[in-house]
Formats: C-alpha cells, sequence, structure tokens
C-alpha cells in the first residue's frame, strides 16, 4: 500500500475525513498511526491537551514489538524503553529492604524459557510506560499524516447507511462542531462514552478493587540492582486487602522512577492522599525511611474486571479498553489494545479503498471479542493463612519459612511452589502467541486445528494453520539475515512459496491484477530470493516446497496450500477464490 497522505484533502466529497478515531491512549494512537501508514485519511480527537501523564500500563511484549516492527519504528521504541535484560525478575519480599520470599525469572529471562522467546519473534520485550509510547505513536502518525485534535471531547454519535455523524466538543472554546466519515473507531478508554453509545453488552465482574499509583522519584539502586525487577511485590499486613493482590513498587525508571500501588476499597473510595499518607507507605514497603522521595503523580485507580461480548455496530468500531478492562497483572492492558488495532486497521483500509467488501468487517468482532485472565493470593496459603488480618500471626509465619524443622521445609517448599505458579502471569507466552483466528477472514484449509503439545498459555507453538500467527524464522537475503515477519505486513497480503512454487509468482501476478491489490511473493530455498541456511523456515512451514501461504497484513496465515497445483491458471483459480473469500468480495 503507498505511505500516508500528507495533506489534509477530505476522503472524498461529503466526507471530512476516511476514519474518525476518538481517544490517543495505545488503541487510538496505534490505530491513527496504522491507518495513517496505510494511506488512509485520518483524525483523531482526544479529550485532553496533552497525552498520558501517568506511565499507566508498561509491559510491552514481542507481539506489541513486532507490531512497532513492522511500521519501522522498533529503533524508537529501544531506544527509550527499559530493555528485557532489566525486566529479568519478578522479586517477592516484605519490603525492599525486608526478608526476601523469593523470585520468578520473569518475561521469558529464565534460561530454560529464553530460547522460546528468541524462537518465536525477531523482537525483544521490553518495559515502555504509555509516557513514552503514546509519544511515538502519536508523533509517527503525526507525520504520516494523521490529524489530531488534542482538547477535543466526542460527543455523540449518529450512523446511517453512508457513514458517521460525530459530535465534538472544543473544550477550549467550548463550541460543538461535527465530523462526517467513512467510520468511527472509538478508543476512548474504559469509560467509553462510544462503548455506551453503541449500547455494547459487558460481561464479567466489574470493579474488582481500587489501587492507589503513587509516581515517584526515589534512589533506590541499593535495594535493586542486584535483582533487576519490573515488579517488586510486597508481602504486608493489609496488602491483600484490594489493589492488586500484594503492595508493589514498580519500576518506572531503572531505579530511580517508580510506581507506588496499594489498594483500597473501590466501595469506600480512596483515602486521602496527603503528603504524610505517601510518605507512611513508602516507607513502608522501601523497608526503611533512609531514603528522598519526589512525588510528581497520585491517582485513585479502579481495577476492573470487564469485557465486551460484541466490539462493534455497523460503521463504528470499539478498541482497547473501551471493550476489555483487564486487572494489570500480566499486562495485557496496552498490549491487546495495541493488537486490536493491528486487526482492524488494515480491514478498515481494504474496505475504504474498495479492495475488500464491507462484511471483511465483521470478523473484527468475530476475532477480537474477549477473553481473559488469572489470579493472586498462592503466596498467603503457601504460608497457610487466608489474609493478612493479623500483623502477629504474619510475622509468626515468615519467621517459619526460616527454621529448620518439618513446618519450615513444607512451608518453602509450598512458597517455591507457589512463587513458581506465578510463570502464568510473568511467563505467559503462549497467551502472546497462540492466537488462532476463526472469522470470514481466514480461509481454512480443512484439516483441524494441531493439538497443542505443551500448556498452550505458558508456550508458543508456532504453526501455519489458517488462522495462526506466521510463524518466525530468521532466513536471509544475499547473506543477511531477516525474519519471515519482516516479509510480510506492511499493509499488504503476502504470498509465501519455495522452489517449484513458480505457479504461484504467476497466480499471484493474475490475482493481483484482478483484484487491484498489491500481493508480493516471498520465496524461500536454495538458490530463492530467500534462502534458509538453518532450515528453520523448512521445519515450521508445514508446506512441501512448492506450497503457498498466504499471509494478511496483520501477519496471521489467510489461507494455505500442501503444494502446487498442475498449472498457473489452477493456481489462480485456487488464489483467487481464497483472497476473494477472506476480502468478502
Ligand atoms: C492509573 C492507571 C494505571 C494503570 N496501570 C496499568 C498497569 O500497570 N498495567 C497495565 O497493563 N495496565 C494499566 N492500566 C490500564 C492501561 O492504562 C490501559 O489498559 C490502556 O491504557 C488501554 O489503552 P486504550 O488506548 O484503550 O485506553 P486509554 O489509554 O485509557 O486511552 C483512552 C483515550 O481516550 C481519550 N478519551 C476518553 N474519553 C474521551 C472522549 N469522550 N472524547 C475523546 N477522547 C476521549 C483519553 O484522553 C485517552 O487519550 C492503568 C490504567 C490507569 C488509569
Amino acid at each position: 500500500m503507498p505511505a500516508g497522505p500528507l495533506d489534509n484533502t477530505p476522503a472524498s466529497p461529503g466526507y471530512d475525513t476516511d476514519v474518525l478515531i476518538a481517544g490517543s491512549g495505545p488503541a487510538g494512537g496505534s490505530m491513527a498511526l496504522l491507518l495513517a501508514t496505510y494511506g488512509v485519511r485520518v483524525k483523531m480527537i482526544t479529550k485532553y491537551g496533552q497525552l498520558a501523564d501517568t506511565p499507566r500500563a508498561h509491559i510491552t511484549n514481542q507481539r506489541t514489538v513486532e507490531v512497532f516492527r513492522d511500521l519501522g519504528i522498533e529503533h524508537l521504541l529501544q531506544r527509550e524503553a527499559t530493555p528485557w535484560e532489566l525486566m529479568s525478575n519478578t522479586t517477592y519480599c516484605t519490603s525492599l529492604a525486608g526478608q526476601e520470599l523469593g523470585r520468578v525469572p520473569s518475561w521469558g529471562t529464565n534460561p530454560r524459557r529464553h530460547a522460546d522467546y528468541l524462537l518465536a519473534s525477531p523482537c525483544t520485550m521490553v518495559d515502555a510506560p504509555q509516557t513514552i509510547v503514546e509519544p511515538i505513536l502519536v508523533s509517527q502518525a503525526q507525520a504520516r499524516g494523521a490529524k489530531v485534535r488534542f482538547d477535543t471531547e466526542y460527543l455523540g454519535h449518529e450512523q446511517d447507511a453512508d457513514g458517521v455523524t460525530t459530535t465534538a466538543r472544543d473544550r477550549l472554546t467550548g463550541t460543538e462542531h461535527t465530523v462526517r466519515s467513512r467510520y468511527v473507531v472509538g478508543a476512548d478508554g474504559a469509560r467509553s462514552k462510544v462503548a455506551e453509545d453503541l449500547g455494547l453488552p459487558f460481561e464479567g465482574p466489574g470493579a474488582v478493587a481500587g489501587a492507589l499509583s503513587i509516581v515517584f522519584e526515589a534512589d533506590l539502586s541499593r535495594f535493586v540492582a542486584h535483582r533487576p525487577s519490573v515488579l517488586y511485590w510486597m508481602l504486608q499486613p493489609g496488602a491483600d486487602e484490594h489493589g492488586v493482590g500484594l503492595g508493589v513498587l514498580r519500576m518506572i525508571k531503572p531505579w530511580t522512577e517508580w510506581m507506588l500501588i496499594w489498594g483500597y476499597d473501590p466501595a469506600a473510595g480512596p483515602p486521602d492522599f496527603t503528603d504524610a499518607f505517601i510518605r507512611d507507605l513508602a516507607v513502608k514497603l522501601v523497608g526503611t525511611d533512609d531514603f528522598e522521595m519526589r512525588v510528581s503523580s497520585r491517582a485513585p485507580w479502579t481495577i476492573n474486571h470487564h469485557f465486551a461480548t460484541s466490539i462493534s455496530k455497523g460503521r463504528v468500531f470499539c478498541a482497547g479498553d473501551a471493550i476489555h478492562r483487564h486487572p494489570p497483572n500480566n499486562g495485557l492492558g496496552s498490549n491487546t489494545s495495541i493488537q486490536d488495532s493491528y486487526n482492524l486497521a488494515w480491514k478498515l483500509a481494504h474496505v475504504i479503498k474498495g479492495l475488500a467488501g464491507p462484511s471483511l468487517l465483521d470478523s473484527y468482532d468475530a476475532e477480537r471479542a474477549n477473553k481473559s485472565i488469572a489470579d493472586t493470593g498462592r503466596i498467603l496459603e503457601a504460608l497457610g493463612l487466608s489474609d493478612t488480618s493479623d500483623p502477629g500471626k504474619l510475622e509468626e509465619r515468615l519467621a517459619v519459612l526460616r527454621a529448620p524443622g518439618q513446618d519450615g521445609e513444607k512451608t518453602r517448599e509450598a512458597m517455591r511452589e507457589a512463587i513458581a505458579y506465578k510463570s502464568y502471569e510473568f511467563n505467559a507466552h503462549g497467551v502472546e502467541h497462540n492466537h488462532r483466528y476463526a472469522s470470514g477472514a481466514v480461509d481454512p484449509d480443512g484439516t483441524p486445528m494441531p493439538a497443542f503439545t505443551r500448556d498452550p498459555d505458558l508456550y508458543a507453538q508456532p504453526t501455519t494453520w489458517p488462522g495462526a500467527k506466521l510463524p518466525h524464522a530468521w532466513v536471509t537475503r544475499d547473506g543477511v539475515r531477516v525474519s519471515t515477519l519482516d516479509l510480510g505486513g506492511k499493509g499488504a497480503f503476502t504470498l509465501f512459496t519455495g522452489i517449484g512454487g513458480q505457479v504461484w509468482a504467476q497466480a499471484a501476478a493474475a490475482v493481483s491484477a484482478q483484484l487491484g491489490l498489491d500481493l508480493p511473493v516471498v520465496s524461500i530455498g536454495p538458490g530463492q530470493a530467500y534462502e534458509d541456511p538453518y532450515g528453520t523456515w523448512a521445519g515450521l512451514r508445514e508446506i512441501a516446497d512448492d506450497g503457498a501461504i498466504l499471509v494478511r497484513p496483520d501477519l496471521y496465515v489467510a489461507y494455505r496450500v500442501t503444494s502446487a497445483p498442475a498449472s498457473a491458471d489452477e493456481a489462480t483459480t485456487q488464489l483467487g477464490r481464497a483472497l476473494r473469500a477472506v476480502l468478502g468480495r
């Protein structure tokens, strides 16, 4: 697809823009950037005069970094984010200076798990709070032609057969105006007015806890640099009530900027955030008062577990927290939001350009309406406690952890198991990579989905089964290593084949001309444009050399054929039928 428009001309008469986005968080920012990159005219309105002013979501998984890579901005993220190596533990203790209960090697940094992560993706995980991610997404979107209006609040919309008329308020002047667009994306967060206006159905328990989020600067290196972690979890009296399960000190910048998270009862409302209250809390979690701190923000936060079972209506789509609000424990918030946009953006682009039928957009709902997550609490159980309401008892049980004898030995074993179980939170590599989409935007090949051979939440299992993510393999061009993921994406479908697959190249040229879209062909094998010197691709592709795999712009497999038919005509018919089916044409 061509690069984004750099002018401000309306998409076509009668429209102010092709797509109007409400919200500039991870979902809205990535949607604006993707659409602008794909050459779609896009306007983004956002309620406040600035992007995220507090760190909020931060764990940035490989799938999300792959989206940045596809957009050509992975280096911008890597430049500012905290690197993978410094995310290597999750530490459980009574306070930073206090008793350590154990550590979980996290985010694939355990030597036993590291290879799984390296094998699944060309990208590393990083820690990048929204204060880093949003400016990159939004400035790049603007550079590629997206128009952004700050201090502009979505008020409501009306849709008809041809488009959507949105009313917005300029919060600086108080004036209201309307924007006419073909489509609207509501990326307006957990209190989404767009989702409310659509009347989307929600399920889940709703507000499950309250948490105070306090951001402060303090050099805590002496307590943490030797056990680098993103999250330090503190077992203390009261820490298990509400909040995220325990008290947390979360690294924002190693090791000088922090977010303190402590629970409160949402029914009772947040306590008074006085300076003295915050200092006491920080001293409690650090375990000494021998440190200086400067508080930069304080906010109560309601932790929700709530998701929409339908995520769009007609020409209006919702993405991100507007449709799913997860407890933050395994970092799904912004990652899921960016994946929503990656799924929807190419579909909107193809429909707007007349390359796909509107039914392609139905697959967004089918592929992205919700799933959800796990628990806390085993650590207390390991100590033989149900809560921390009796500080004396907690103290006593913590002492047992260090005591000789049977009770100590049993408690230590239970604690090791409880902490190891946290891998489901901090090493859920399968949750990230094992999506198998089933919708009209995938053309099945009649084979059953390959069964998972290991725990599907923990372990990524690559396959080219239609609906799965294209497996990553390092191949080479002129001897230089590139990922198979680098050979697809960029807003276009791609056809992968190998030696003997010339009929597919001919078919792709014919189908591309018939349907009026780019359809690059990638041939991998000895003497081909790309070689497979490690043999990794041959081991992953699940087709013969002359088979073909059609990959969607979001790097999911749309269709595959095990081997080449006898003639180019036959290949053209097969490929044309599959692509028409996927595009709803
Ligand atoms: C205090 C706090 C701490 C958090 N910490 C974590 C964490 O540690 N880990 C984690 O995974 N997640 C965390 N989250 C959740 C995480 O921030 C979200 O999952 C993520 O931001 C979702 O991205 P989004 O783009 O969908 O929504 P948001 O980032 O919420 O963005 C919504 C956007 O919509 C705009 N907007 C809202 N209403 C309107 C309107 N009417 N008109 C126009 N614009 C509007 C807002 O200004 C904003 O730009 C936290 C959230 C909060 C509030």
